[in-house]
């Protein structure tokens, strides 16, 4: 878009011009507990005066508490937590981490995934686009269809590594798994041993009304990926694994940025944050009032409103580029899935009013056209 940012605070942006918006697309994700959180700063600020540079080789506090941490708001047979700097990464390493645990080579993923773009992430995402350009990608890459079970049960077998999942799926159009069909494809993966891989890189902390949205259906992933939301906003990226999955041989992965002192740090804080003011249970209710929101506004041009906490997608019977548009210059920043589909991920401290405001002034760009 033809913007330039200059500041953000809480669930607002202003561009250069000193238009303010209300951020929904939140660096794609990233913006889960605000824009400048007072936290996040807090800690870059203090952080940067004691040690910035601390790579792999050393221990330093602020990684050795983040793992603490990390583990605290996760299942407690997780065990370990392997850092790197975003979600591509994280998804690669736990591509590494099933084939080394299983001695397997297949990775089994779903049409409509979106896993990132670098050769093995890619190689577990499904859009064509993305993917034709690259070719050939990794091997031993298959996708079945979301809610497909029969196709998932012919395919997850003692060949299998790993099934990687996200619970919604987020670039591909906002589209939320069924807890029956997940359950599923856990137990088939009990049965023949493949791991069973939630991405979290858009769904977790807290963005869908759950700190993780495998907890909401009980699920109980072998590893889980996670990056975007979880250091206010500075690069991040981690794989969380199964205690009983036992330890990975040393130095057979690694990353130099990786766990560095002041990315920790954020997500400290960012974490701290998270729990202090329940940002869960808040993305649960406000996803609600967002979504019935949308839900309530009669148009011949929504064809879908579906989401879960502050994840929300609204499909049109259109391309929703012109609406993205109007609804910058109505003061409201929305992101694309796909090219139908309107996606929204406010910060998770974003208020009452304004969520209020945002549906408002879709419902005034929707009904615009119609007139036009
Ligand atoms: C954004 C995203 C990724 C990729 O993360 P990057 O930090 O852009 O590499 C992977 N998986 C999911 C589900 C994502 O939303």
């Amino acid at each position: 878009m033809p913007l330039r940012l200059v500041r953000g605070e809480g669930a607002k942006v202003w561009d250069s011009e000193g238009k303010e918006y209300i951020d929904c697309v939140g660096g794609h994700g990233v913006g889960v507990v605000g824009h400048s959180n007072p936290y996040v700063l807090d800690a870059i600020f203090n952080q940067a005066k004691k040690l910035i540079i601390c790579s792999e080789t050393f221990y330093h506090e602020e990684r050795a508490l983040l793992y603490k941490e990390l583990l605290e708001v996760m299942p407690d047979y997780m065990g370990s937590v392997f850092l790197c700097n975003s979600g591509a990464e994280a998804v690669e390493a736990a591509i590494k981490f099933a084939r080394l645990l299983t001695g397997r080579k297949r990775i089994v993923a779903l049409k409509r995934a979106f896993h990132g773009r670098t050769f093995g992430a890619l190689s577990a995402t499904w859009n064509p686009k993305y993917r034709e350009p690259f070719e050939p990608l990794v091997p031993e890459f298959v996708h079945v269809d979301p809610e497909d079970k029969e196709g998932l049960r012919s395919l997850i077998n003692e060949e299998v590594a790993g099934f990687i999942f996200e619970v919604v799926q987020g670039e591909g159009g906002v589209y939320p798994l069924s807890e029956d069909f997940l359950r599923f494809a856990q137990e088939l993966c009990r049965r023949s041993g493949a791991l069973f891989i939630a991405d979290e890189i858009q769904t977790g902390f807290c963005r869908t009304g759950r700190f993780f949205a495998f907890q909401r259906y009980g699920l109980s992933p072998d590893m889980v990926c996670l990056a975007k939301g979880m250091a206010g906003g500075l690069p991040i990226g981690a794989v969380v694994l199964r205690d009983s999955l036992g330890k990975l041989p040393q130095r057979v992965h690694g990353s130099t940025f990786g766990g560095n002192p002041l990315s920790c740090a954020a997500a400290r804080a960012s974490i701290r944050f998270m729990k202090e003011n329940s940002l869960d249970e808040r993305a649960e209710s406000l996803g609600k009032l967002f979504l019935e929101g949308l839900k309530a506004i009669d148009s011949p041009l929504v064809k879908d409103v579906r989401g879960l906490g502050l994840m929300i997608g609204m499909e049109l019977k259109r391309r929703s580029a012109p609406y993205l548009k109007a609804l910058a210059e109505e003061g409201v920043l929305a992101l694309q899935a796909g090219p139908t589909v309107i996606r929204f991920l406010p910060p998770l401290i974003i208020s009452e009013g304004e969520v209020d405001f945002v549906v408002e002034k879709v419902r005034k760009v929707l009904s615009r056209d119609e007139s036009d």
